[in-house]
């Protein structure tokens, strides 16, 4: 294990999950963050607090609410969707700390004023409660959400507005909605001790916005849905805080040096209709330790360590750009109204996921990881897994496929368990092998 201070920028989910994987790979890590100036509610799947649990942000994921209903009304058609789980991001934030000061990383409380980086290392300044003045990084990860200054070249979706409209009712049943409209959407919550959440969505291209002044007044008179109504009752009309903040779909085209990552937001920030915003930043911190600990200990592995977070980065924006496109598109009512249209197409018109007959599978070489490192093996490649699948279940998947390949009759299959072989069956069904 190497001495170095490794620096995490930002407390949020995925600055806590890379601060923590390092931690329990043996580094010197520390966390500096400042607090979120807003209130807020965001919804998460039973398959995100799996995964905080996974990456040890038990605090973090007990804060969530109970299972609520989610309301949809998309499209002329109103349903009760999936359960969802409501954080109230405040909450969320203080038990991310929690969970980093459980395991003993030292979490400053300060604002990132200004840092210079070089081969060498990283001097960051720091303005803050906890701390004024400079620290010294030998690595940076950069976890700074939206807010992360942007390096390089990057990909943006159709530039998109929220405007977060929040204000305190009676207590009563959590729980959220969804709503389309003529020139946007709306994502409204309501938690148990009252307080009501109406988050809309706006095309900046489009919108006609008023000034800043009159922002809360233009916000009222859209409040006023049959939904709305129903959801919020007595308490729809009441008088509202408005956060405005950008919600536009970002991909960072360069996400890692010699001696930094970007991970979660900073890396790659997704529509909030996709509902998956913690799922992707957990996603690429859970990844960020091995690929930190490969940059700091295999100088051969640099760039291999490099394309294997690149790589995955931005498989998961397209998906999630894809997933959010296809929901788009099921609102049909106003397909040709600015909003619906610049959304509908992009990023293009790939499916999500591309039939592949047992033919098409190919083994390449690919970036894996390996235990606590990034290492390249022999991986099964389809249309619809461009990234390669190594291992199924514990079994190595390219010796079985090539082996298939060769010729029907073989008897590679036999050599496993029972139970592996009816999984590996059940796969290779389901690529197309007869
Ligand atoms: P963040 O959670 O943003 O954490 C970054 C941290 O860095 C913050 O604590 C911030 O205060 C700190 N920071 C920033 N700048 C500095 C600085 N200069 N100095 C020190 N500290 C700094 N996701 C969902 O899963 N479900 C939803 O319902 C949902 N709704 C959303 C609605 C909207 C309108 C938006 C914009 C996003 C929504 N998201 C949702 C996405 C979700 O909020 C993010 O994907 C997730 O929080 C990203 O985690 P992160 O750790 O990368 O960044």
């Amino acid at each position: 294990m190497t001495s170095a201070h490794i620096l995490v920028l930002g407390a949020g989910p995925a600055g806590a999950a890379v601060a923590l994987g390092l931690n329990r790979l043996g580094y010197r890590v520390s966390v500096v963050s400042e607090w979120r100036r807003f209130e807020a509610v965001e919804g998460i799947s039973q398959r995100v607090l799996d995964g905080l649990y996974h990456a040890g942000l038990r605090r973090a994921a007990d804060s969530a609410a109970a299972p609520s209903a989610r309301e949809v009304y998309w499209n002329g058609t109103r349903q009760t969707l999936n359960t969802e789980f409501l954080l109230d991001r405040r909450a969320f934030d203080h038990a991310l700390r929690q969970d980093l000061q459980a395991a003993g990383i030292a979490v400053i409380e300060a604002k990132v004023r200004t840092l210079v980086s070089d081969t060498q290392g990283h001097q960051v300044q720091l303005d803050g409660p906890d701390g004024t003045g400079m620290i010294a990084a030998d690595f940076l990860v950069e976890a700074r959400g939206r807010l992360a200054p942007l390096s390089g070249k990057g990909l943006r979706g159709p530039e998109t507005l929220g405007l977060l409209n929040t204000w305190q009712g009676a207590p009563g049943p959590h729980g959220s909605a969804v709503e389309s409209m003529e020139d946007g959407w709306v994502w409204m919550a309501r938690l148990a001790d009252g307080r009501c959440y109406w988050q809309l969505t706006l095309d900046v291209a489009s919108a006609e916005l008023p000034g800043k002044d009159q922002l809360a007044g233009f916000c009222a008179t859209r409040r006023t849905s049959a939904l709305v109504l129903d959801f919020f009752g007595a308490h729809a009309q009441q008088k509202a805080a408005v956060h405005a903040r950008t919600s536009t779909a970002t991909l960072c085209l360069e996400t890692s040096g010699g001696n930094w990552l970007r991970v979660g937001d900073a890396a790659m920030a997704v529509d909030p209709l996709s509902g998956n915003g913690i799922f992707q930043s957990l996603s690429s911190a859970l990844q960020a330790p091995a690929v930190i600990h490969t940059l700091l200990t295999r100088p051969d592995r640099v760039q291999l360590a490099q394309r294997f977070h690149q790589r995955r980065i931005e498989h998961l924006f397209h998906r999630f750009a894809r997933i959010g496109r296809d929901f788009y598109a099921m609102e049909q009512r106003w397909a040709e109204r600015p909003f619906w249209q610049a959304r509908r197409t992009w990023p293009d018109q790939q499916p999500i996921h591309v039939a592949s007959g047992f033919e098409q599978l190919r083994v390449e070489k690919a970036p894996v990881i390996n235990g606590d490192e990034i290492d390249e093996a022999d991986v099964v490649v389809s249309p619809d897994q461009p990234l390669g699948i190594w291992h199924l279940q514990g079994v190595e998947l390219a010796p079985i496929v090539q082996a298939l390949q060769q010729g029907p009759g073989t008897d590679v299959l036999n050599t496993l368990a029972p139970e592996q072989r009816h999984m590996l069956r059940g796969w290779l069904l389901a690529q197309g092998y007869r």
